[in-house]
């Protein structure tokens, strides 16, 4: 650990105009330190109930700018090697956390064994935030439910009930005509989803998330490493994650299903936006007949959402519309849409449709 910098927020404009939404002035005011840590056991020594890991700082910035989370300390990652880089080994790839998006998205490896993954990164947010943005910031960033995104820095009453915000306010999301709200998992407390492009590819690659904490290292498999409010219990908890535990990677298997992979993002517009769903499958096929295959949906839960029922029905079957129809059914009739977001059931049905004619296309 090389320097610990106070930095004052005193007088920082709450955004970018300044103004808080009363019109009352919106000033952040708040005292920050950071320390810059050189290895994984200082940056896990250095952090502290009141702190935060400081990766590219696209989301965790903006929190603190709207009052959702304010930090006395930033511990940085910025010079810890062990965290870079993208290495292949013979049956496996594994992406240090602080990898960028674009560095991910424009790896030749990444994109031969890992498609959907390349895709996913390089269809999020814009090419100058995926030069910032880290791979290890990306999978925690929160939801983007405008009512949690309100601007309410330093107080102590929000504008709106949310109940992730302040827990036990209530919830101003569920009666309203917001669409980006979850089909699954959700609980009567919350109901926000998850809008991670990259992390809906590494559930159906299976990824394989490295932490390390001061209890040591250990592996969560990406499909236990977010939680719905159901699993949860909470409209707060969000992931298996514990305090000051860092993400230091993430190993991918190489296999023919990832080799043919593919990813799509629904949205309202083609850039700069987030998915209205999305979807990531990896295939292995052996002439027409399905040998192996992986479907996770993206921004209809609080977490990546594997269609295990489909997966299933579809497992040594020939690949058709039909089988795909089919075997949708059971999964797309478990989809519990709230006033908004009524159509997304149909839409998520035709997003794997069509990813997986994608994947079965590609050679
Ligand atoms: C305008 C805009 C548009 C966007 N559009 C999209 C989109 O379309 N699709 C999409 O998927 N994403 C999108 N994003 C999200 C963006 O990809 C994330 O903000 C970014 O990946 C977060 O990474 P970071 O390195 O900046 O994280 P930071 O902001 O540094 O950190 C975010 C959180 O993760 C924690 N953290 C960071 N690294 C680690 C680690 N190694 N271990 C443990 N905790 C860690 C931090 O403490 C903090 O809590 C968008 C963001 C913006 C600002
Ligand atoms: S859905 Fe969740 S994040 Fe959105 S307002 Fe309700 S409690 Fe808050």
């Amino acid at each position: 650990m090389d320097e610990r910098k106070y930095m004052p927020l005193r007088g920082l404009p709450a955004d970018r105009g300044g103004r808080s939404p009363s019109g009352e002035g919106g000033m952040i005011d708040a005292q920050l330190s950071m320390v810059r840590a050189s290895s994984t056991a200082e940056a896990v020594a250095a952090i502290t109930v009141d702190a935060a890991f400081h990766a590219g700082g696209t989301e965790l910035l903006n929190w603190m700018r709207l009052g959702i989370s304010e930090p006395a300390l930033l511990v940085d990652l910025g010079q810890v090697e062990a965290l870079r880089g993208i290495a292949r080994s013979h049956d496996s790839l594994r992406i240090g956390a602080r990898a960028t998006l674009n560095e991910i998205g424009q790896n030749d490896e990444v994109r031969k064994n890992a498609p959907a993954l390349s895709q996913a990164c390089l269809k999020a947010a814009s090419p100058q935030i995926r030069n910032r943005a880290t791979i290890g910031g990306n999978i925690l960033q929160k939801t983007r439910c405008p009512w949690f995104r309100a601007e309410a820095p330093g107080q102590t009453a929000m504008p709106w009930p949310c109940n992730k915000r302040m827990p036990g306010s209530g919830c101003a999301a569920r009666e309203s005509k917001f669409s980006k709200l979850a089909l699954y998992g959700a609980s009567e407390e919350c109901a926000a989803t998850q809008p991670s492009d990259p992390a809906v590819a590494l559930s159906a690659l299976d990824a394989i998330v490295e932490v390390s904490g001061r209890e040591g290292a250990r592996l969560i498999p990406m499909t236990e490493f977010h939680l719905t409010q159901s699993e949860a219990g909470s409209a707060v908890t969000e992931t298996t994650l514990r305090q000051g535990e860092l993400v230091t990677g993430f190993r991918i298997p190489i296999d023919a299903a990832a080799q043919r992979s593919a990813y799509l993002k629904v949205r309202e517009r083609e850039s700069f936006e987030y998915a209205m769903v999305s979807c990531a499958v990896a295939l292995r096929l052996e002439g027409e007949i399905v040998r192996a295959i992986r479907i996770s949906l993206g921004s209809v839960a609080q977490k990546p959402w594997r269609l295990r029922q489909a997966e299933k029905e579809l497992l040594d079957v020939r690949l058709s519309t039909g089988a795909v129809d089919a075997a949708l059914v059971r999964d797309l009739s478990e989809a519990r849409p709230l006033p908004g977001n009524e159509f997304k059931p149909l839409l998520a049905g035709n997003a794997v449709r069509r990813a997986l004619q994608i994947a079965g296309e590609r050679s």
